[in-house]
């Protein structure tokens, strides 16, 4: 476990990295830069939230990742959370009543970006926790909800912390993000005192494309995008690849799709909702893979998804 320090009234703090899991490219070479030895910061654990929705294509490369943490004798934990796909079914299974809000949803489901197509030319509406917010994308809390919540309960475990006890009392958290030079706008301060953002890739340079590189460079394979299969931030390139590779995962996207449309979940009964961008079916989009269409995962500054 981490090291500690005496803070500025003489208490010992000890100091835990937590290395957060995205298994995408970034964190994908931060993590076997860790089982290599090659990062300042040697991560105490790693950990990788799983929604229960993530491609097979991804669950695969955990398993090699998962191999690698092994041998390299750094702990692993996979975090279950209620299953993202799931809750939404059965959410919208429930039935709702027509003035039913977003905030009904709060500890039942976390909420995807979707696009809603409002019925009438509505400017703002009010979501989940008061806020106005511009239309087109209903706020999105499933991040919080299945990814960032559950490493949080997670990691009061593996320190084996009381219920009432404080961090910022006995310890200090570096949590380790997969954030490349590139996206350096995802890059935020924690909101909690005890724990700091610490971004390796950022403080040695290295882009996207220097991550593609050095995967190449030491003879890993390129890992897929690691993202819910459902995820309306994906890009056309990553829902064409699932839709050839995972039919059947597709389809399980299209049922969920169809139902946001058949049922209503909470909040959107002001208008139509879909899972892509475009405002169409899932199972009717003609996906743009030629060019690079976008990719709005830049929207996500928590650093656990897309990453
Ligand atoms: S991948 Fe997308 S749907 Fe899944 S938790 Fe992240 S933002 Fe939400």
């Amino acid at each position: 476990m981490g090291k500690s320090r005496k803070n500025e009234r003489g208490h010992t703090i000890k100091t835990f990295n937590l290395l957060n899991l995205g298994a995408g490219v970034q964190s994908t070479v931060l993590a076997l830069m860790a089982c290599r030895g090659e990062l300042e910061l040697h991560p105490d654990h790693i950990m990788f939230s799983d929604t229960g929705n993530e491609s097979k294509a991804t669950y695969k490369h955990i398993e090699f990742l998962s191999g690698e943490f092994e041998k390299a004798d750094i702990p692993f934990t996979i975090v279950k959370t209620p299953g993202i796909y799931e809750d939404l079914m059965s959410v919208m299974d429930e039935g709702v009543r027509e003035d039913s809000k977003l905030s009904d949803l709060r500890n039942k489901v976390g909420n995807p970006p979707l696009f809603i197509k409002y019925h009438s030319k509505v400017k703002e509406i009010e979501v989940l926790g008061g806020r106005k917010y511009n239309p087109n994308i209903l706020l999105r809390t499933c991040t919080s909800y299945y990814k960032v919540d559950p490493i949080y309960k997670e990691l009061r475990k593996v320190l084996g912390m009381g219920y009432r006890e404080r961090y910022q009392r006995n310890w200090e958290c570096n949590k380790m993000l997969g954030i490349s030079a590139d996206e350096v706008y995802r890059v935020k301060e924690s909101k909690h005192k005890w724990e700091n953002n610490v971004y390796p890739l950022i403080d040695i340079g290295f882009t996207r494309n220097d991550c593609y590189n050095w995967l190449i460079k030491n003879g890993y394979s390129i890992p897929p995008k690691s993202s819910c299969v459902i995820c309306p931030f994906k890009s056309d390139r990553d829902f064409a690849r699932i839709k050839e590779e995972e039919p059947d995962e597709f389809e399980k996207a299209c049922k969920l799709d169809d139902a946001l449309r058949e049922k209503t979940l909470p909040g959107t009964s002001n208008g139509i909702v879909y899972l892509h961008r475009s405002g169409k079916p899932l199972r009717d989009v003609e996906f743009k893979t030629k060019e690079d269409s976008l990719d709005m995962f830049i929207n996500e500054c928590e650093g656990y998804c897309g990453i």
